[in-house]
């Protein structure tokens, strides 16, 4: 039975049939998510340890701080203890053939005993020149007779948890790689295997472990992360495939409605927006359902894109729905339809949960039937009841509000409808190759003309004060303002401003003068609405509040957004807040106040919202400094977890990744490899797709 051969997941044994293993660890093991073998295996190192090469006691600089690691063969020569009674230290002095050192034993005096004079030991630690001496107090040794254990190779440092230690995870990831790894099958093609060079599975997870040397385990982790990407892929096109070789009746297009609407804007569209206006168009034409994110900065004229493309599908005898992902916002979006398309005749309705009752009979009834040609509203829309008679285009902005099973929800209303998503944060390419392989891109890349860049402040937490006269020259001037505040309120815990506190503080003391509101997610639904609707109109100077003004409000006549304890945004959320000013035809400032002990990556955070406008670059630089989770808002979903591969530095493997797997996949459609040992984890947790199947019956 030992001879079979086995994929990496079917090693599904408990973990604790490994010998060593009590019932403690065992639930020690289960918070690092090792319960199988197969865990265990694919629990890679952090770093590595180099216990391979000599590194000498002569390598340590002398009278700087900085530490070097030494890897020697050393002569204990001499001890002694520093201190009095039960607090004294023992110091055990060593040489090697080049230099001497100092071993300072904090609370292992039991080692007088072990480290006599005359032995030779290997040691590893990491020495500093200190008293005139080469110290070292994190050591390792081990006596040389035999083979060495922990000596002459390159170990493994793995990430920890409770009283997990090195050395017991080493010893248990020997035992289990002995015991199981030559039995493991390979997890991907043969022919891909050989075209680049990698090893087989076994080889890979025994040398991404224990690496006889560094060039194998280049190989062995370059195997790994191909093999993660290339399943990766494999799972996400053959979705996108199978969603593209469905069929919907083409549309045929005419543009008379879309005429009209151009003719009474008083400007012309960018040359962007007429470029992905008719990339939407072709799509909408094609037999094939479109599925197409159009992504832009905010403000750069998205919504006008979708209204023309949701005319272009009204003229040709089709529904459309309008979703936003809060109900203000999508009030906004109703308020502009009926001000641009209900001239023109089209038919509007409003839908949200709070629409009840014999309104939303009616609306429900007139849409069954076709009267209602454009339905806007929250995910209202997409409620059992809600029916179209022939919905043809689904419009959905700000679409990473929305998990991806609505957004699936949503695509099963009506025959195969077209999909149109808007999205005002910007997907970095590896991200949109990863997860969003399933729809096709088109960026707007220019502002209509005439926007000014907002002019972008960091200020010190303590110079408040100058920052609050400059906004209160603006509002003189007829403007308003924004501040915003990571908490709604108070906490002692975090010791962080919050908007509730920050409000009377700022009505009290600081602008009595002017007529401020506040806004955030306790304060309900209504009240939110009436304050951001006195805003809008201008009779509200200053509107304080948490990120909840990060979606879609547009007031043009606002010039200041101030955002305090700025660190505690991501850049992709400051980058979403400043957005709200600069609107108009005012020049705009964003006031970014961090705290004064930012840390260096703070600092260079918000450096990067200084100098940078383009929310495309700034997402490329969040995606660097943060990883990808949070930029997508999957994190809470959790389904982006990839054990080894790093999206923005493998970059390039995971775009060969794609190709071999849509080059596969194409040859042979019903193409099925084994499901990846790692990957399976990651999808059948969250695989939405899958839950989605399931939950719908
Ligand atoms: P987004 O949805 O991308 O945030 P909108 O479509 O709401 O942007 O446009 C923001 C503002 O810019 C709106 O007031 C809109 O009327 C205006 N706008 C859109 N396209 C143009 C254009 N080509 N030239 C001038 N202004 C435009
Ligand atoms: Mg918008």
């Amino acid at each position: 039975m030992k001879t079979e051969k086995l994929f990496l997941r079917e090693l599904d044994s408990a973990v604790s049939g490994l010998k060593g293993i009590g019932k403690a660890l065992k639930s020690e093991l289960k918070a690092l998510e090792i319960l199988t073998v197969a865990d265990l295996l694919s629990h890679f190192p952090r770093s590595y340890e180099d216990r391979k090469s000599i590194k000498t006691l002569s390598s340590v600089p002398v009278r700087t701080s900085e530490g070097v690691i030494v890897n020697t063969v050393a002569e204990i020569i001499g001890q002694s203890y520093i201190g009095w009674g039960s607090k004294k230290t023992l110091k055990v002095f060593v040489r090697d053939n080049t230099g001497t050192g100092t071993l300072v034993c904090f609370g292992r005096s039991f080692l007088s005993r072990v480290l006599i004079p005359g032995r030779k030991f290997f040691l590893y630690g990491k020495f500093v020149y200190r008293y005139g001496e080469f110290q070292c107090s994190d050591f390792d040794m081990e006596p040389i007779s035999g083979e060495p254990k922990l000596f002459g190779r390159i170990l493994p440092v793995y990430p920890l948890a409770g009283k997990i230690t090195q050395k017991f995870l080493r010893k248990i990831m020997l035992q289990a790689l002995k015991e199981h790894a030559d039995r493991l099958e390979d997890e991907l093609p043969h022919y891909l295997l050989k075209e680049y060079n990698l090893l087989s599975k076994r080889e890979a997870l025994k040398q991404i472990h224990f690496p006889d040397d560094f060039k194998l385990l280049e190989k062995a982790r370059k195997t790994l992360v191909y093999e993660e990407l290339f399943h990766l892929q494999l799972q996400i096109w053959r979705r996108a495939l199978k969603r593209r070789s469905c069929l919907k009746a083409g549309k045929k297009l005419s543009f008379k409605l879309k005429a009209h609407l151009l003719q009474r804007l008083p400007f012309k569209l960018t040359e962007d927006q007429q470029r992905v206006f008719s990339e939407i168009c072709k799509d909408m034409a094609d037999p094939k359902p479109m599925a197409r994110l159009l992504q832009g900065d905010v403000g750069c004229g998205k919504t006008l894109v979708a209204f023309l493309a949701a005319l272009v599908s009204i003229e040709a005898g089709y529904q459309v729905a309008f979703m936003a992902p809060t109900e203000l916002l999508a009030r906004q979006h109703a308020e502009n339809a009926a001000e641009l398309l209900s001239p023109l005749g089209v038919r509007l309705a409003f839908l949200s949960g709070n629409v009840s009752g014999e309104r939303r009979s009616t609306i429900l009834k007139a849409l069954a039937e076709g009267e209602v040609n454009m339905l806007v509203g929250t995910h209202a829309l997409f409620t059992e009841q809600v029916r179209f008679r022939s919905l043809g285009l689904v419009i959905v902005d700000e679409q990473q509000r929305f998990g991806v099973l609505q957004r699936l929800a949503l695509t099963g209303k009506g025959e195969m409808p077209d999909l149109l998503l808007l999205s005002a944060t910007p997907i970095p390419r590896s991200l949109a190759l990863t997860f969003f392989a399933d729809l096709d891109v088109s960026t707007i890349k220019t502002m209509p003309e005439g926007r000014k860049p907002v002019i972008t402040h960091l200020t010190v937490e303590g110079n408040e004060e100058k920052v609050y006269k400059r906004v209160r020259e603006e509002i003189e001037k007829g403007r308003q303002a924004y501040f915003v505040y990571p908490l709604i309120a108070q906490s002692d815990k975090l010791g962080l401003k919050d908007a509730e506190s920050m409000f009377h503080t700022l009505r009290e003391d600081v602008f009595p003068d002017f007529s401020l509101g506040l806004i955030h997610s306790r304060i309900p639904e209504e009240e939110k609405e009436s304050t951001m609707v006195s805003f809008i109109k201008g009779e509200i100077d200053i509107l304080v509040s948490t990120s909840v003004v990060e979606v879609g409000v547009d007031v043009s006549n606002a010039t200041c957004m101030v955002v305090e304890c700025a660190e505690r945004f991501g850049l992709s959320a400051l980058h979403q807040l400043r957005g709200r000013v600069g609107r108009g035809e005012h020049q705009s400032y964003a006031f970014l106040v961090y705290s004064r002990d930012l840390t260096e990556e703070g600092k260079r955070r918000l450096k990067i919202m200084k100098k940078y406008h383009d929310g495309f670059i700034i997402a490329e630089e969040d995606l660097k400094l943060r990883g990808p989770g949070e930029i997508t808002g999957t994190t809470q979903s959790g389904f982006f977890r990839l054990k080894i591969a790093d999206i923005a530095s493998d970059l390039d493997v995971l775009q060969q990744a794609r190709e071999d797997a849509v080059n596969i996949l194409r040859a042979d459609p019903g193409f099925i490899l084994p499901e990846h040992s790692l990957l399976r984890e990651v999808f059948s947790r969250v695989n939405p797709f899958a839950g989605a199947i399931t939950e719908g019956g």
